[in-house]
């Protein structure tokens, strides 16, 4: 075996088969390629992608007869008889009694009156659920139900697997899975061999089965073990798919674009003493950076010191001190000549960071150079779609000058009016909340403004951490910083679910206790309307209740994203300044919000957040030297929730509490985030396969240093062109 030796070449292409619609094959009748289409499945490739959902493995065989009341099992049986009523509470009930050969059991579905017409006499189905037990008789309600067969008919069972591949055809789609499998198995004989994209040295050192097999197995498995190493194959090609467009996007951007090289960002990084911003910040900074500060710090002045462009993500938990580092970066660009810019998700969050850099920029001047004036106070510079006609047109105009060298803003800073003089650094924080093309735009507002046609450099910081196999799918095209320490002397935050009245009695004598010696409070409403105008008015009455009640004679504040930002600025003020108690807020105080003696965070009817979104929001508090609390309020209607709000109370570790969300909510909402990935990836989990992600990580590595642009391996270029669409596909090919 010679190393890097291309893929064999003999075989069908999978892009071959995307051309062939599923009306090409025999068994296709008009009716099945109907029914085809509304599962999204038009070519053959589409059929041949839509892999099992699950496998009965016939091997392991369960009779009716020997069910114990709950036992949860998968049943093959056949439909005896089937009724339909209407329950006393006015439900529909349909009752079927299915047998096998051992026996017969009774299964009921309520509110799923079609049930009647998939379940006709005879119907061959797999029936999973748990078994109950119902006036003493065994009974299996509301069952997940595959239809393998309609009639006895096309019941052939000796021509059925030993392991059972069960497709996702839907109850309402007249296909079975017999039907499927009868279409998948000519797909697969007249596709015969399949052309193995993946270089043998990668495959053999991985150990992973070649192409066909792995297509072979995964619909017609001869036993769970084959079964097993076709997905773990096609999971890997999946992923590695993924990580191949990540690494080409990356050498696509590299190879083109010249970075900034920032030298006194080397100054800044070698400690030497050259005056400037970022030294002087370092200097007056009322506290050491953490290791975990200065190490990130560091590998992204390295980054903005050498010639390529910087694309890293910086994760860090929320109050972990991922501004301060961002501050320093962007001095030490400014020091150089260059603008910085900070562009955030709200105005809230706009002015906080504003508020924040003001006063630790405070004392930081300007020197003229030229002597003939005082030294000038730096500027942070705030826009956003609020700023005053006026200050807008001064700072545009500042920014399209080089005049104003630092500007924090939300979106508006992608508008049209304004352009820069020689933006040198953007930063994004709480990245998630933007899109990757609102990434890009921010970067081209500064991309050869100056005529010298450098891309500025890109730090995106989020604190929402997200699990490290999540965040190489999702920034597999982004270097990444992690600040995995908080700063010295913050107490944990005890956090409490109040679920019951009693507790909850607690939760509000709690916040008494802690305003009655000096502390502050939040209490969070969540939204619940879906008018803006009716939450304010909820949130309004909400005030209004606890002034009455449980705050009663403490000073309350409210603070809601439908006030004005002066208004909002008076009011956050006034707390910052300890004239308010409590503020009662929607959740616009999610992010930034920065008030130390702040120590009780109230979260009202708190099932209704998500654990991110929960954590983030206790953020907010343990910011200072003393203990801080935070009360989860109200009952948990689901499983799901009581169990966030269980991981709630049991840690604060963002990163722990993000593989805890991974798990409950799987990847689709956190790929979700991203146009692509949910659909790309069929069988990898990002919560079981973080070894095959690692592997096709670095496998992609290797392979686009290989063969640069994939030339010399056609074979997974061309697949990576089903996975793209055209113009990405163009972007990265174009060679
Ligand atoms: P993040 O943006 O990661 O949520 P911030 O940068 O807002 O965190 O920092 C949170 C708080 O911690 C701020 O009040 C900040 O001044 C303070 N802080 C940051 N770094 C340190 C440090 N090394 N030591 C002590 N306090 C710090
Ligand atoms: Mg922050």
């Amino acid at each position: 075996m010679s190393d890097a030796a291309p893929a064999a070449t003999s075989g069908r292409r999978l892009r071959a088969l995307d051309a062939v619609s599923v009306e090409r094959l025999h068994r296709a009748t008009p009716k099945k390629v109907a029914a085809l289409k509304t599962l999204g499945i038009a070519t053959v490739l589409d059929l041949l992608t839509t892999y099992p959902r699950r496998y009965l493995d016939r091997t392991r065989k369960l009779d009716v007869v020997d069910l114990d009341v709950g036992d949860e099992v998968t049943i093959l049986a056949t439909v005896a008889s089937v009724t339909t009523r209407t329950t006393r509470q006015g439900r529909s009930m349909v009752e079927a009694t299915v047998t096998d050969a051992s026996g017969a059991l009774s299964v009921v579905f309520f509110n799923q009156p079609w049930r009647v017409k998939q379940l006709g006499e005879g119907t061959l189905a797999l029936f999973f659920g748990k078994v109950g037990d119902y006036r003493g008789g065994r009974q299996m309600a509301n069952p997940v139900v595959d239809v393998v067969a309609l009639s006895p008919d096309d019941h052939v069972s000796d021509k059925m697997l030993r392991i059972v591949p069960i497709y996702p055809t839907s109850g309402k789609v007249r296909l079975t899975s017999l039907d499927f499998g009868e279409l998948i198995d000519e797909a697969l004989t007249r596709a015969g061999v399949f052309e193995d994209p993946l270089p043998e040295p990668i495959r053999s050192s991985l150990d992973l089965c070649d192409r066909t097999t792995a297509m072979v197995q995964i619909h017609r498995p001869a036993s769970v073990e084959f079964q097993q190493a076709a997905r773990r194959r096609l999971a890997f090609d999946e992923l590695l798919r993924l990580q191949l467009a990540l690494q080409l996007r990356r050498a696509v951007i590299d190879d083109e674009a010249l970075g900034i090289v920032h030298e006194r960002c080397r100054d800044v990084a070698q400690g030497s003493s050259t005056p400037g911003f970022a030294r002087a910040l370092l200097e007056q900074l009322p506290f050491p950076l953490t290791q975990a500060q200065d190490r990130v710090l560091r590998e992204i002045l390295g980054d903005l010191s050498s010639n390529q462009p910087m694309h890293r993500l910086l994760q860090g938990d929320v109050g972990s001190g991922k501004t301060v580092v961002a501050l320093l970066a962007l001095l030490a660009v400014i020091d150089g000549g260059y603008q910085g810019a900070l562009m955030v998700p709200t105005e809230v969050l706009a002015e906080q960071h504003a508020q924040s850099l003001r006063s630790l920029c405070a004392g930081l001047t300007i020197p003229r150079s030229d002597g003939l004036f005082a030294d000038q106070p730096f500027e942070v510079a705030l826009l956003t779609s609020k700023t005053p006609a006026s200050e807008r047109r001064r700072l545009l105009s500042g920014l399209a000058d080089g005049s104003v060298s630092l500007v924090v803003g939300t979106h508006a800073l992608l508008s049209d009016g304004v352009s820069f003089a020689h933006l040198g650094l953007a930063v994004i924080d709480e990245q998630h909340r933007f899109g990757v093309e609102q990434r890009a735009a921010l970067r081209a507002k500064g991309r050869g403004a100056d005529g010298s046609g450098r891309d500025p450099d890109l730090l995106v910081m989020t604190a929402t951490p997200i699990p490290r196999t999540a965040a190489m799918v999702l920034f597999g095209d982004l270097d990444r910083s992690v600040i995995d320490v908080l700063p010295p002397g913050r107490t944990p935050i005890v956090t409490t679910w109040a679920s019951t009245p009693l507790l909850e009695e607690a939760a509000w004598e709690s916040v008494r206790r802690a305003i009655a010696s000096g502390r502050q409070a939040y209490v969070v409403c969540p939204l619940v309307e879906a008018s803006a105008t009716l939450d304010v008015t909820a949130v309004t009455e909400e005030v209004e209740r606890l002034a009455a009640q449980e705050l009663a004679g403490l000073r309350l504040g409210l603070l809601h994203g439908q006030m004005r930002a002066d208004e909002r600025r008076i009011v956050m003020e006034a707390f910052r300044s300890g004239a308010l108690d409590v503020l009662v807020a929607t959740t616009v105080i999610e992010v930034g919000v920065d008030v130390p003696n702040a120590t009780v965070m109230v979260i009202e009817d708190a099932a209704r957040f998500g654990i991110a979104q929960l954590h983030q929001l206790r953020g907010r508090v343990g910011r200072g030297a003393h203990a801080s609390q935070c009360f989860l309020l109200g009952d948990a209607p689901t499983t799901d929730a009581t169990r966030r709000l269980r991981a709630l109370e049991a840690s604060t570790d963002g990163f722990e509490l993000a593989e805890v969300d991974l798990d409950l909510r799987g990847e689709g909402t956190i790929l979700g985030a991203r146009q692509r990935g949910e659909s790309d990836l069929a069988l990898a989990s990002l919560a079981r396969d973080g070894d095959l992600i690692d592997a096709a990580n670095v496998a992609a590595v290797a392979l686009c240093r290989d063969f640069p642009f994939l030339v010399g391996l056609e074979g997974l270029a061309d697949e990576l062109r089903l996975l793209l669409d055209a113009e990405e596909a163009d972007f990265l090919f174009k060679s």
